[in-house]
């Protein structure tokens, strides 16, 4: 399997325990010709960047980076902060940013109240039984295919982990909008039933490693074994090498 860029890292700019050149070189290593560095967004608790001027640091940073054969790209994971998908971070930055990824994570301070309660607060109590974990679901994928229509996202990020979406809806709001559709080998998410979901919905995947080490970065191992496994063919995989054919095309 043979993959030509990995769009998904953290550097110490957010909870990542490395810096950007180092994860550059991380992806030389792998033979990678491209990477993103995607930090988490200020709203996420403790792990986001501590401002936006991480992101104005970081597209300085990559534009000053040389690191032969690879090309490094200033990126975010916004995290998505109400039922209307608004994201923490604004239009004007996204338009500057090279990739825009966005997810919901779990310890994000939501946009409002009411909304965090139906988002953050539904999710802590979809134990309590179907009820409360249809509520969940049905909050949780309004506001991802509200974030898919309402901002020029690229890719989203790891759907269904922390936050149970209805996968097919979601899939579909991803071919609709353009969006690629994550397969996240950090996490081993999704599972393959719902990739599986994915895939027959039409969507176009990336595999990405979500690394926060040196050593994970282009560690996309989980997602060759989803396309074996699943008979994914190479084309409807958004980063890997075939024909000569590298890069795709990014909103900006
Ligand atoms: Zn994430
Ligand atoms: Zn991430």
């Amino acid at each position: 399997m043979e993959f030509y860029g990995d769009y998904h890292t953290h550097s110490r700019y957010s909870d990542g325990r490395e810096q950007v050149e180092r994860i550059a070189e991380a992806a030389r290593r792998r033979g990678l010709s491209e990477v993103a560095v995607t930090d988490h967004g200020p709203q996420l608790l403790v792990l986001g960047v501590d401002g936006l001027h991480s992101y104005e640091r970081l597209l300085q940073e990559v534009k000053s980076l040389n690191i032969p054969g690879v090309r490094v790209l200033a990126g975010a994971e916004a995290n998505i902060i109400d039922l209307e998908g608004r994201l923490d971070i604004p239009h004007r930055l996204c338009e500057e940013l090279d990739v825009l990824i966005c997810g919901l994570h779990p310890y994000t301070i939501p946009g409002n109240i009411q909304d965090g309660y139906r988002l953050f607060g539904s999710n802590h109590l979809r134990h309590l039984g179907p009820g409360w974990r249809r509520k969940a679901v049905n909050a949780n994928t309004e506001a991802t295919i509200a974030a898919l229509e309402n901002n020029p996202v690229d890719i989203l990020a790891h759907p269904g982990l922390f936050f149970e979406v209805d996968i097919f809806e979601v899939a579909r709001a991803c071919v609709r909008k353009d969006v690629l559709f994550e397969i996240n080998c950090g996490h081993r998410h999704p599972p393959p039933e719902d990739v599986e979901i994915a895939f027959k919905a039409g969507v176009q995947f990336i595999i990405n490693s979500d690394a926060h080490f040196y050593d994970t970065v282009g560690e996309l191992d989980y997602g060759s074994y989803l396309m074996q496994k699943l008979g994914i063919p190479a084309e409807r995989i958004a980063n890997f090498r075939f024909g000569g054919d590298e890069g795709w095309k990014k909103k900006r």
